[in-house]
């Protein structure tokens, strides 16, 4: 398998390293699995299954496996997951290590530090470039024997035995299980942008900062080759295009944040190319399964991304649904025990992303009076704050018993 990506920051030494081949059980070397999307749930997916014996074939759409330029926080629940699959110093050699986030008002002054190192010194958040981590899995991908069939887009759902849906936000074996859905508009647009960071880390840790003004907030953190990656999100009413492709002129992302301080004005000085979303709110499915078919990722549960936690869902989505396989020979009850196992948790994250949403936007006194309370909380019991957390980034996927 070819993954021919290419290297967006055409920065040296972003190369794949020290991918292990990892043999879990055979406990799945007599079945055959079709996964349908290669993104980080399909080829996750694909990884955790090959490793139990199953024989793969992965079905991407994208002539390449390319990415766009963006990066991505894996927190350590996904992180366990992915190094139980052995990509944990693949995954170190191209990431830098979160330290937590920093909270800041529009005008730059603090509101509070959400220790995530201090409080949880072993676990590893990881902000990646997505590129990279494609490029890790499908490293990966290669050396299992997966294979992958890159250019083909599915239409009518192959009638196999085993058929993974991990197709992303608007999944056609979605479509196929639950009818047609309308997702709606939140009345929020994103930029994404990445720039050189003017102040790179020098020991391989970070901060994500986060910056929140009224009906706006901007989020920036850095990644490997001394990259900074850069989401800002505003209120807009009028927009209604749902997709990552649209281009903006950066001009508009200044003129949104011009009001901003600390080093915002410089590092949107600094932006000279950046795209622009809207986000769309969908409902968790309601099906997920069928006897033969079977959804992970994005394609189940689409969140928002304010709580940064859509690709480790599918990360922790693909490991469980190859352990339930494994666990129960009897498919449409391991199917079940998947559901069962990922459903309410997918809720909870997902609904705590849509109040982020809220919350990050107060204007006003609103904004004021809370403001106060996490500065408030932050000076007397900070480590109140990052307990809040500890549901989230505690959570190990491979130790659940299906
Ligand atoms: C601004 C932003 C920031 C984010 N930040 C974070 C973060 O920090 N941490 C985090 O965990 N998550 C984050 N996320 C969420 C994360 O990006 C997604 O949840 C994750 O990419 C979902 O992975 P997936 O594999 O399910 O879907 P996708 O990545 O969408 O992959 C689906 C794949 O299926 C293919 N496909 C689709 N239809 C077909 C078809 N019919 N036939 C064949 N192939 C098909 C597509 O081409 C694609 O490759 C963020 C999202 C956004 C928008």
């Amino acid at each position: 398998m070819s993954t021919n990506l290419p290297d967006p920051t055409g920065l040296p030494g972003t190369g794949v390293h020290r991918i292990e081949k990892v043999a879990l059980t055979a406990g799945l070397h007599d079945r055959s699995a079709r996964i349908i999307g290669g993104g980080i749930a399909g080829l996750t997916a694909a990884l955790a299954l090959a490793a139990r014996g199953a024989s793969v074939t992965v079905t991407e759409r994208a002539p390449e496996l390319t990415e766009i330029g963006a990066g991505l926080q894996i927190s350590p629940n996904a992180g366990r997951a992915l190094e139980a699959l052995g990509l944990g110093p693949a995954l170190d050699a191209v990431s830098i290590r979160g330290r937590g986030v920093r909270m800041w008002d529009s005008a730059g002054r603090r509101i509070a530090t959400l220790d995530f190192l201090a409080h949880r010194p072993q676990a590893r958040f990881r902000m990646i470039h997505r590129a990279r981590l494609i490029e890790v899995l499908a490293a990966a991908a290669d050396a299992a024997r997966i294979t992958l069939r890159l250019g083909h887009a599915i239409e009518a759902l192959p009638r196999e035995p085993l058929v993974i849906g991990a197709d992303g936000l608007h999944s056609r074996v979605r479509q196929v299980l639950n009818g047609t859905e309308a997702p709606f508009f939140t009345g929020q647009t994103a930029w994404r942008a990445l720039i050189t960071d003017p102040e790179p880390p020098t020991d391989g840790t970070g901060w994500a900062d986060l910056f929140l003004g009224p009906k706006r907030h901007l989020v920036s953190y850095p990644l490997a080759g001394g990259l900074r990656n850069i989401v800002a999100v505003r209120q807009r009413p009028d927009w209604q295009a749902e997709g990552w492709s649209h281009h903006d002129d950066p001009a508009h992302l200044r003129a949104a944040f011009a009001a901003f301080g600390g080093p915002v004005p410089g590092w949107l000085a600094a932006v000279r190319e950046t795209g622009i979303w809207g986000l769309f709110r969908h409902q968790v499915a309601r099906r997920w399964h069928d006897d033969s078919r079977v959804l992970i990722g994005d394609a189940a549960h689409p969140t928002l991304p304010f709580m940064a936690q859509g690709a480790s869902l599918a990360i922790e989505d693909a490991w469980q649904l190859a352990a339930c396989l494994d666990a129960l020979p009897d498919q449409p009850a391991a199917f079940e025990r998947f559901q069962s196992l990922r459903a309410d948790r997918a809720t909870a994250i997902v609904a705590l992303a849509d109040r982020n949403a809220r919350a990050y936007h107060l204007s006003g006194p609103a904004r004021l009076a809370a403001h106060a309370g996490l500065r408030a909380i932050a000076a007397v019991a900070p480590a109140r704050l990052t307990a809040r957390f500890d549901w989230i980034y505690d959570y190990d996927p491979t130790r659940l018993g299906a």
